[in-house]
């Protein structure tokens, strides 16, 4: 493989950029270059501007809103996104939901859900996870039972990412609770979460902050159109699924971009101090990190190029579970120099104008005051999307054949 862009990329990269430039709006820019999270608003308004440039879901057939581009191109969209930073398309959306529809949905699901998926008109969460069903999946509870034309779904899901924003849910359910492998009992639903008996409760993390739920279903009524794939076979689905979402954590573009500007901060000399960039140990570190991520991009663009023979074959791609280990190790150790170039400013309390008791806005940068919060959130990395050492199995079981 050519790992070298060749002009034509390289004319690409130029046009991504100068449109990026002239389509983000700068309020986004500013939040997604502060190290926050954009916020729903926005989120909807890049997608839609992505969508009508035809780059919301180049990875997608053609027939359905993609692009006919090889991996490298898809990889040089994806990056300048991440690395201007703008956000990125809602992955629940484009590499969860919308890529397995394409494999196991019908043709009703497909035109019907596709370009909403694309375009961000619907927002769906994942409803995978439950109390007692995390890294042992197919250990889940919440069922689903046949009456008439529809199911009716009673249970729980936990650590539901968005789902206060979400107007659709993707669930696993338990539709045969007598199967003799506890993975063939399983369904694939859609669930509209305006449907009466939904209920959902925030969880607050570590850093204050309210990015995931627990979902509560009573005599929830689902259609039974609603059904991915063939009833009883839903792990089929997730499975396939699993492997998309892993190689969106890579994330090489963000992390450059993360690394370019602590390289610009720890050459501040914050409060008078020495700046951390002449500390040899921050220097070694962030050396290492940079080398490391080099490799990491090299092994996704590998993956990538794999990824069409994956899809036609409906088959995981176990690769994707190195490039979600190494991607969040990197970026969890970011962040870690991210509080080493902070210092004790990371101690201080974000400002925030609406609550009582905060500092005021000078006492310390932005950036540092995010240090810490985004240092706790980021323990999340090596756990959501199947945690590290689930991953390292997976690796020893497709790769070593243990
Ligand atoms: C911030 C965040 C967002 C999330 N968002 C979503 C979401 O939107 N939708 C959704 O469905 N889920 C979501 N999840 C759930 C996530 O996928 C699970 O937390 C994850 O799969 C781990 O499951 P668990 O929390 O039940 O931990 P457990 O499975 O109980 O694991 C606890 C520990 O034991 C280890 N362990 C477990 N089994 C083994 C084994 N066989 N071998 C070796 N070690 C093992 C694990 O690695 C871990 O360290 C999210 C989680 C977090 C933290």
């Amino acid at each position: 493989m050519e790992l070298r862009f060749t002009d034509e990329e390289r004319a690409f990269r130029e046009e991504v950029r100068s449109w990026i430039d002239a389509n983000l709006p700068a309020e986004t820019r500013e939040r997604m270059a502060s190290g926050r999270t954009p916020t729903k608003a926005m989120q909807v308004d890049w997608q839609k501007r992505l969508y009508a440039q035809g780059w919301a879901v180049p990875h997608w057939p053609v027939e359905w809103g993609g692009q006919p581009w090889s991996a490298i191109k898809r990889f040089i969209l994806s990056e300048e996104i991440q690395s201007t930073p703008a956000p990125s398309p809602l992955g629940f959306n484009c590499n969860m939901l919308g890529p397995v529809l394409i494999a196991f949905g019908t043709d009703e699901q497909k035109k019907h859900f596709l370009p909403k998926l694309a375009s961000l008109d619907l927002w769906f969460c994942q409803g995978f996870s439950e109390p007692g069903a995390g890294s042992d999946l197919a250990s889940l509870k919440c069922a689903a039972k046949r009456e008439g034309d529809h199911y009716i779904v009673n249970g729980q899901k936990t650590w539901t990412t968005l789902a206060q924003h979400a107007d659709w849910i993707f669930l696993l359910v338990r539709t045969d609770a007598g199967a003799a492998k506890q993975q063939e009992g399983i369904s694939f639903l859609l669930v509209d979460m305006k449907t009466p008996g939904i209920t959902v409760r925030p969880i607050i993390t570590i850093d204050g902050a309210h990015e995931v739920n627990e979902v509560f279903f009573d005599d929830v009524k689902v259609p039974m159109a609603n059904l991915v794939g063939t009833e009883n076979r839903g792990w089929d689905c997730a499975k396939f699924l699993l492997s998309n979402e892993r190689t969106g954590q890579a994330r090489v573009g963000a992390s450059k971009e993360r690394i370019r500007r602590l390289k610009l901060i720890a050459k501040e000399t914050p409060g008078g101090a020495r700046p951390v960039m002449e500390d040899p140990r921050f220097r070694s570190r962030l050396t290492d990190v940079e080398v490391q991520l080099k490799a990491l991009e090299m092994t996704t663009l590998r993956v990538l190029a794999d990824e069409n023979r994956a899809l036609s074959q409906r088959k995981p791609n176990p690769a994707s579970s190195v490039l979600k280990i190494r991607g969040t190790e990197l970026q969890q150790a970011i962040s870690e120099l991210y509080v080493m170039a902070a210092g004790p400013y990371g101690l201080a309390a974000p400002h925030d104008p609406e609550a009582d008791g905060r500092n005021e806005p000078d006492v310390a940068a932005d950036w540092q005051t995010l240090a810490q919060a985004t240092y706790f959130n980021w323990r999340k990395q090596s756990i959501y999307g199947g945690s590290t050492e689930i991953q390292k199995n997976i690796m020893a079981k497709a790769f070593l054949g243990l």
